[in-house]
């Protein structure tokens, strides 16, 4: 291995970089970039917690009582086209999250603002809040870029335990034992909007929708972009030194 990559590793594996008000970091990249796993890296070396928005959208998909409610159906349509909710819908799913006490010194904010109306709605939210709470920072914005292809096997691949939780990739991570778990010999799952078909059409979403929220980030001097296809811990060091400076 490189010189340059060992010591990155062994630098992000060690000590996060102090920051001592992280404010609201919002992690873009397309589905399969990694920001779900960078985002839970970030949350435990700053104690500060990840908002993803897609999982608390499954979470009230996959309440049995809430996806009955036409609320919950229009939830369910929407994911399982890879098509994205209503702004106002999450927007509001968004507030209540920001109304608890863990969010104060910061947060990981992980698919939203996914939309310009999303972006700009934020910003205004944040304005409002008292000066001295480090959460109304303004929020920074770092863009993890993979390829086409690898975003593509990245989550075409996914499978999951739905026993024991455990996570593989049938193309750089397979199971040993064709398409069981390893642990426990369960049947592995994959997720309805990983498949192929529905994947092609959440990057197209991804690209028309996110590109200017990208835009507005950059011209605010609010934005990095680190190369998501690299080592994890690799992106993950660079995600830290891009926030690091986008804070001072
Ligand atoms: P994710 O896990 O972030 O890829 O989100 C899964 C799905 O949840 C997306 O394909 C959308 O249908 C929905 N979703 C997640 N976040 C948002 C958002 N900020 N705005 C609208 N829809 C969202």
């Amino acid at each position: 291995m490189p010189v340059a990559a060992t010591q990155e590793t062994a630098l992000t594996e060690h000590a996060a970089p102090h920051l001592a008000m992280p404010g609201p970091i919002l992690l873009l990249g397309a589905p399969g970039a990694g920001k779900g796993t960078q985002s839970k890296v970030l949350m435990s070396a700053w104690e500060i917690p990840q908002i993803s928005t897609g999982d608390i959208l499954r979470g009230l998909r996959n309440d049995p009582e809430k996806s009955v409610t036409p609320l919950g159906q229009q939830v369910c349509t929407a994911m399982d086209s890879g098509k994205l909710v209503s702004d106002a819908l999450v927007e509001q799913l968004v507030l209540d999250r920001l109304a608890q006490q863990d969010t104060a010194r910061g947060y990981v904010l992980d698919g939203f603002p996914r939309t310009l109306a999303q972006a700009t709605w934020l910003d205004a939210q944040l304005a409002q809040q008292r000066p001295q709470v480090s959460s109304s920072l303004p929020v920074i914005a770092v863009m993890v870029q993979v390829s086409y292809t690898t975003l593509m096997r990245r989550t075409t691949g996914r499978r999951t335990c739905p026993s024991c939780s455990r996570g593989y990739n049938v193309f750089f991570q397979p199971p040993k034992n064709d398409s069981l778990c390893d642990v426990d010999a369960t049947e592995l799952v994959q997720r309805p909007d990983d498949t192929e078909a529905v994947f092609a059409e959440r990057l197209r979403t991804y690209d028309s929708l996110t590109t200017p929220v990208v835009e507005h980030y950059r011209a605010l001097g609010r934005f990095a972009e680190v190369d998501g296809g690299q080592a994890m811990d690799v992106v993950t060091h660079r995600v830290m030194d891009a926030i690091v400076r986008l804070r001072s």
